[in-house]
């Protein structure tokens, strides 16, 4: 690995750095150029240097990002070196930035007495992570709080945007194209009542239904409507069946595992076949939740 140097404001990119290190799947190669710019100022000066034909992709915390195994030609700009901030606002809003975890935000809001925000620690990425996916849990959603996001645009250009201005979907967000959210400011109704115990239950409770201790990405499937992924893929008889270090999960079917270094292909097999078999037993073809990115091995460079 080699490191190159921004022209404006010197911030160090990695060149070719292992995606795998960056994805809570543990697998995906290399990105052409990885930045961790640490001010808004840095990324400034990131989005000034890449040339407009070079590509950029955004990173949370990798939680639900396949990438595949001959990486990723262009920029890689991961948010989670930003600055984390979290301010009251008043009784009801917070305004949170992108590279704050989702798990962070939960715990300061019900210390707040925002117990509404308490689903926000089922969501193992960052804030700017979950805007993007309108990421939910324990039947909470990301953008029913948001009153208002903050984007950035390639040339560096910062802009306020009311919630009116991008149409919400389960886990789908669509907004103006090429801008990337820097932060979120966030009402929650004020409960009284609000304590961390509240989280503990819900952790408790996903411990038991999900396989949390393996690299995995989540819920791999969208659930179609009216019905779970995971049904429907348990129901096919899939559970525990391996391609390479790729297994779905025994406890939660919806789940991939990466149990013995797989690859981004292994998971990719796997994904194919667990649509394929449900396609045959349901009739049903099940949408990807996660997002897949980059190059397969031996790729077009
Ligand atoms: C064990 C486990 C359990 C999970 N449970 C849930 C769950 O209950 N509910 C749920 O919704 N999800 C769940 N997920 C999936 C994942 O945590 C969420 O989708 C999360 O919101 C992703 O956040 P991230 O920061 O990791 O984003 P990443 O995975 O890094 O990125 C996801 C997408 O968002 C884009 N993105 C990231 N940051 C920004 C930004 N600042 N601006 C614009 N685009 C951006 C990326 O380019 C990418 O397309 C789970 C994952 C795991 C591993």
């Amino acid at each position: 690995m080699s490191a190159v140097t921004s022209r404006i404001t010197r911030i160090e990119a990695l060149r070719n750095e292992p995606l795998r290190k960056h994805t809570s799947w543990r697998v995906g190669g290399p990105a052409d150029l990885f930045y961790a710019p640490t001010s808004i100022a840095e990324l400034r000066s990131v989005l000034a240097d890449l040339p407009a034909t070079t590509g950029i992709h955004w990173l949370g915390l990798g939680s639900n990002l396949l990438v595949r195994d001959g990486g990723i030609r262009g920029a890689v700009i991961a948010t989670s070196s930003l600055p984390r901030d979290l301010e009251r606002l008043d009784d009801h809003r917070v305004r949170a930035s992108a590279g704050l975890a989702c798990m962070l935000l939960a715990k300061r809001c019900v210390r707040w007495q925002l117990g509404p925000a308490a689903f926000f620690a089922g969501i193992p990425g960052t804030v700017g992570g979950a805007l993007a996916m309108n990421a939910g849990a324990f039947g909470g959603e990301t953008w029913t709080h948001v009153e208002a996001v903050t984007t950035i645009d390639r040339r560096g250009t910062v802009r306020e945007r009311p919630r009116a201005d991008f149409e919400i979907g389960y886990r789908a967000v669509r907004g103006a194209a090429d801008e990337w959210f820097l932060g979120a400011t966030f009402r929650f109704d004020h409960d009284e009542a609000s304590s961390m115990d509240a989280i503990k239950e819900m952790l408790a409770r996903r411990n038991a239904a999900q396989p949390l201790g393996v690299p995995s990405c989540g819920s791999v499937f969208r659930n179609p409507e009216g019905d779970f992924a995971g049904r429907l893929i348990e129901q096919a008889g899939l559970k525990g069946r391996r391609i390479g270090g790729a297994m779905v999960s025994d406890k939660h079917a919806n789940f991939i595992l990466n149990v013995a270094d797989a690859t981004a292909a292994d998971i990719e097999a796997l994904i194919a076949e667990v649509r394929a078999a449900v396609e045959k037993t349901s009739g049903v073809h099940l949408e990807l939740e996660v997002r897949v990115v980059g190059e397969p091995v031996g790729g077009q460079v």
